[in-house]
């Protein structure tokens, strides 16, 4: 084996501040190294601690580029070994190259080490993955153009077509038109986050929406050393099993019963091996609270140590919770929860876990709380087995409530699913009316379900429940079953309503406008999902109030993205002086729904434009 021949100068990248973040090799040329050229602003000097007595620093804050050349090949000439330090990785945002085309034109001998970027450290503080599979599988580091030029094919807005994570260096200071390009891409919610000096004991962390980070950053008096990260990877993680866990789209009310809950899980521990395991099942469900006994002394920051009897905490946490892993014995968990359950629409989904976490049990909620789906992801998470004993699962018959929720339906009498899947289980008729969604029913077969081609021909059947699923108004007399039959109506929430408003229109008008377009179009106010306007309107408090009364998301598009639209009805110039688009609520509801085609175009009233989209129902099935 031939020795390795030093080379003159080392780039290294000394990692993002915590001097412990150094790679070993780093570290052992600093220790061996003449002379130090460090750049002062970013580099934590005590990176230096490592060099040798006799070694020169020098600070290249204060240098230019012919200063630094200048200097290492003095330094090199005087047969000196130099050690040119840069933050995080030298590959990214370095200047490097400029310095390496200089030494190659001398002949000068040179390595990179590399270290670890302020992205990783970032995304190490946020305690996330970059590349959470159907969210991104795609990471692009970039910057808003500044100073120095970002060629305009990779201009941010081109790169937030994307939807891809993106970490974006040295631009906080321009966080307002970062997130404005930004916005012209990514939808408003997407989920942003700010990392101050990343591994540093004054590290900070903002986060929040591309709604809401500008204000967060100022409040924040973040102007500098900063990373930023967007994008979907970085939502709740817990979200992720809790979206499909705990999905509110069902009836309104029973939406609005569990607004007040935090929507999240809590881990219950009530002896020293039940904690232990809590605190392996904390690590990968970090959204989760642990919560274990004081007397049992385990230190934590993560932890939550309760002092009161277990029934006072489990008659708390039913309430603030939408599940609970309980570490103990089922009888436990029967005895003291009991009193606190009210109906399977609003209790939290419960799972029984054994100290050993062989079997997870779902003990309450299992089909509309998530029990069963939590149950299994627990299982999945200790290496133990599933218990699940719904009805419905055990005879593998289509559970229709499931299907309600995966459509994230609204119904208006929605607790007759109860008696449907019992009905069901006794072998009586069930008839469906599946609208479009059809393709992804459970076969007709076994359980005695049949599909209908129409409405009439359902109400028609002998089928002792009969389910209409359909965004389209279908009457249903509620308290009249005997003329009808026990009809289930069932209506996916996914139109988008785009809207387009005087100032200071009126709820009321709004509402109005939009039952009556709905109305001529025969499709239900229930089924709307979202309300999409121009980003103009986001203080417009009528709109606003509107979306609140019905629990309707809200999307703001800017008239950039607006303006991309292409649309049916034609460019109309009052708007466009007034709010800068060629339009509002045709665009804005195509954008919403990610589509092309509109289900009902423009209509007007004097002081509100309406148009509506419609979410493809695949997109529900996707996960
Ligand atoms: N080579 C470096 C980046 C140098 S450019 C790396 O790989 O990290 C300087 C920019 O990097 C800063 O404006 C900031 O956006 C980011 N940065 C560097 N160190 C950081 C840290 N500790 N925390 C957050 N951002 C940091």
């Amino acid at each position: 084996m031939t020795k390795k021949k030093f080379a003159n100068v080392y780039f290294i990248g000394a990692g993002p501040g915590d001097p412990e973040l150094l790679t070993l090799k780093g570290k052992s040329i600093i220790a061996r190294a003449d002379v130090l050229i460090y750049a002062g602003s970013l580099v934590n000097p005590q990176v230096l601690n490592y060099k040798k007595k006799e070694a020169t620093v020098y600070n290249s804050a204060s240098m230019n580029l012919k200063e630094i050349v200048a200097l290492i090949s003095k330094e090199v000439k005087k047969g000196k070994t130099v050690a040119r330090i840069h933050t995080g990785d030298p590959a990214i945002y370095g200047a490097i190259q400029e310095q390496i085309s200089f030494l190659e034109k001398r002949n000068i001998s040179y390595e990179v080490i590399p270290g670890v970027s302020s992205v990783f450290a970032a995304a190490a503080a946020l305690k996330k993955e970059l590349t959470v599979p159907e969210r991104s599988q795609t990471v692009i580091l970039t910057r808003i153009s500044g100073r120095t030029k970002v060629p305009s094919r990779e201009s941010i807005d081109k790169l937030a077509q994307s939807h891809a994570t993106m970490a974006i260096f040295l631009s906080v200071a321009h966080i307002e038109k970062l997130v404005e390009q930004l916005l012209t891409g990514y939808p408003s919610n997407t989920p942003v986050a700010v990392v101050y000096k990343a591994s540093w004991p004054d590290e900070k962390v903002v986060r929040g929406t591309l709604r809401t980070i500008a204000d967060k950053v100022h409040k924040a008096a973040i102007k500098r050393q900063a990373l930023i990260l967007v994008g979907t990877a970085l939502g709740d993680t817990g979200s992720e099993l809790r979206s499909k866990l705990y999905h509110e789209g069902f009836a309104h009310g029973y939406r609005k019963k569990r607004e007040g809950k935090e929507k999240t899980l809590a881990i219950v521990t009530l002896t020293k091996s039940g904690a232990q395991l809590g605190t392996a099942l904390k690590k990968k469900i970090p959204a989760a609270h642990l919560f274990v006994p004081r007397k049992l002394g385990m230190k934590g920051v993560r932890i939550k140590p309760y002092t009161q009897p277990l029934h006072d905490l489990l008659g708390e946490l039913v309430h603030n919770y939408s599940g609970l892993i309980c570490i103990m014995a089922t009888g436990i968990v029967v005895r003291t929860i009991t009193p606190f359950l009210t109906h399977k629409s609003v209790d939290p989904a419960v799972v029984v876990l054994d100290e050993k976490g062989r079997f997870a049990i779902s003990l309450v909620s299992g089909h509309l709380g998530g029990a069963n789906e939590l149950a299994e992801q627990v299982a999945s998470l200790t290496g133990g087995k599933p218990v699940i004993t719904t009805a419905t699962d055990v005879h593998s018959m289509p559970a229709i409530d499931l299907l309600a929720k995966q459509l994230d339906c609204s119904s208006l009498n929605f607790k007759m699913l109860k008696g449907c899947n019992y009905a069901l289980l006794h072998g009586e008729k069930v008839g469906i009316y599946p609208d479009t969604v059809k393709p992804y029913l459970p076969a007709e077969g076994k359980p005695k379900i049949r599909f209908y081609k129409t409405i009439t021909r359902l109400r028609a059947s002998d089928s002792a429940y009969k389910i209409i699923i359909s965004n389209k108004q279908v009457t249903v007399d509620t308290t009249n079953k005997k003329a009808q039959g026990n009809i289930i109506l069932l209506t996916p929430r996914n139109l988008v309503v785009g809207i387009g408003c005087n100032r200071s229109t009126s709820r009321a008008e709004i509402e109005d406008t939009v039952k009556k377009v709905l109305g001529s179009a025969q499709l239900s106010f229930l089924a709307i999902k979202k309300i999409a306007t121009v980003s103009l309107k986001s203080n417009e408090k009528g709109l606003l109030a509107f979306a609140r009364k019905h629990n309707f998301d809200i999307e703001f598009h800017t008239p950039q993205q607006l303006n991309k639209v292409v649309c049916p009805t034609p460019p109309s110039k009052n708007v466009l002086n007034a709010v800068g688009s060629k339009g509002v609520c045709e665009p804005a509801a195509l954008l919403s729904a990610g589509v092309k085609t509109l289900l009902c175009t423009k209509k007007k009233t004097p002081n509100v434009t309406v148009a509506v989209a419609e979410i493809p129902i695949e997109r529900f099935f996707k996960n």
